[in-house]
């Protein structure tokens, strides 16, 4: 926020490197910072230049000294809406905006509280968001460099031809997969041979990635699978993730696959984040439902401790009773968890305050954590 109000005092804005510092880094958060109020439209944008040394830079900026919260709300609402953010999220936000006054008495700088608001905002969805697709970005190195496939598969299915879907079959006989030794027989790669099926489902894949349809997601898993073509529309979903991470289809796809690709924590990732997602959007239970179902069968325990944290399941009579019914198949009758979740049914039937709700819940869990410890301490 200092350098809002050097921005709103019409003062230079001056970044001196002090000795401990690493190199740049003080340049850099003056920098970013600018970039953060040109997101918001405070600055339209800024330059930079050294005085003396390489150690003093002086940021000129454009200041959009008639800035209105309308315009800040505008561009943040767009760039919540490019990043994926939730509805709700953002119209939960946008009120809380509009509630925080332009002039407050607590600073005598125009706009101070309602801009550190609206970075706060800003900075909460980048944070939550960015280190996701870093990590993905990483991940599909990874994926790409250990992968047994021909590497045409991947490289085509990502920059070639997207709407083409290439069988995990194919071999192109050209690259180091195919040919270790890198004594090719040919000059040029094999031609893929595709099929009518595989490639209807590569045409649908970013329709379908845009809506979310459990049913469309579920028999497309299933074909890719039988048909063979995991490698190639595993490759496509994932490199989708990399750059739009909140989108509960993608990880729908990419949990399945990843899962029959027997990659057990990265299915459980994706499988989490995106039932996380489901949840914060409300989607249909019966859908969030299939990511628990899906990571269920790798790991009960822990897929079955989302439930308990799933606002979706625990508000509604139909998703407790689902949530009974899961404490019954995995822990049995005579569990504490399948005893306190009837006890919590039982009060939400007839309607008990949300206190005693919640108090049930933090019962479970604490059960819940008993019975991991016991059951480490007999194994010992
Ligand atoms: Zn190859």
């Amino acid at each position: 926020m200092e350098i809002y109000r050097l921005l709103e005092n019409r003062e230079k804005i001056r970044s001196t490197r002090q000795k401990d510092d690493d190199a740049e880094t003080r340049h850099n958060v003056t920098e970013l910072t600018l970039y953060r109020l040109q997101q918001l439209g405070l600055i339209d944008g800024y330059t930079m230049s050294y005085e003396g040394s390489l150690k003093n830079v002086v940021f000129e900026a454009e200041y959009n000294q008639n800035w209105t919260a309308a315009e800040v709300i505008g561009n943040l609402k767009n760039f919540l809406i490019r990043y994926n953010a939730s509805m709700d999220y953002i119209n939960e936000v946008v009120s809380r905006l509009q509630d925080t006054p332009v002039s407050s008495q607590d600073s005598d700088v125009r706009g101070e509280h309602f801009v550190s608001e609206a970075v706060k905002i800003l900075l909460e969805h980048i944070y939550n968001t960015i280190p996701k697709m870093r990590y993905q970005m990483l991940e599909n190195e990874r994926l790409y460099a250990k992968s047994q496939k021909c590497r045409r598969i991947i490289l085509r299915s990502i920059f070639d031809n997207v709407e083409r879907a290439i069988s995990d079959n194919y071999r192109c006989e050209f690259c180091d997969v195919c040919e270790p030794t890198l004594r090719f027989p040919h000059n040029r790669a094999e031609v893929p041979l595709y099929e009518i099926e595989l490639d209807e489902i590569a045409r649908q894949l970013p329709k379908m990635l845009e809506s979310f349809d459990i049913n469309k997601l579920r028999s497309a898993a299933k074909k890719i699978i039988d048909k063979q073509a995991v490698t190639g529309i595993f490759a496509q979903v994932t490199f989708y993730l990399e750059q739009r991470y909140n989108n509960p289809a993608a990880l729908y796809l990419a949990g399945v696959l990843s899962k029959h690709r027997n990659e057990r924590a990265e299915a459980l990732r994706y499988l989490r984040d995106g039932f996380e997602l489901a949840n914060q959007w409300r989607l249909k239970l019966d859908s969030i439902k299939q990511f628990y179902l899906e990571a269920a069968t790798l790991d009960a325990n822990e897929a079955f401790s989302w439930l308990l944290h799933a606002d979706s399941f625990l508000r509604s009579s139909e998703g407790c009773e689902f949530l009974l019914e899961e404490a019954f198949r995995i822990f049995g009758e005579e569990s504490l968890e399948y005893q306190n979740l009837t006890a919590l049914w039982m009060l939400q039937k007839y309607n008990k305050s949300i206190k005693i709700h919640e108090d049930i819940l933090q019962r479970v869990n604490r059960f819940k954590t008993l019975k991991v410890r016991l059951c480490q301490v007999q194994m010992t």
